[in-house]
């Protein structure tokens, strides 16, 4: 009576993400154990509605609120 030894299949086969993040955290930082928002939020639309982000501005999708990046 031998035993089995069991062999991977997927030997060799590296996981690319073994823990895929959402989408939503990207708009979000981890700080020194705190969480950071990386992206600004609509002030007419309140926390949550982020702005969308563009080259010379950020607009709000909602209620298309936009705020032109000072230089
Ligand atoms: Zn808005």
């Amino acid at each position: 009576m031998g035993k089995k030894r069991k062999v991977s299949k997927t030997k060799g086969k590296k996981k690319k993400n073994p823990t895929p993040v959402s989408k939503k955290w990207e708009k979000y930082e981890s700080k020194e154990g705190k969480v950071v928002r990386k992206q600004n939020f609509c002030p007419k639309c309140g926390p949550g509605t982020f702005m969308a982000k563009h080259k010379d501005r950020q607009s709000c999708g909602k209620c298309k609120y936009t705020v032109f990046k000072k230089e």
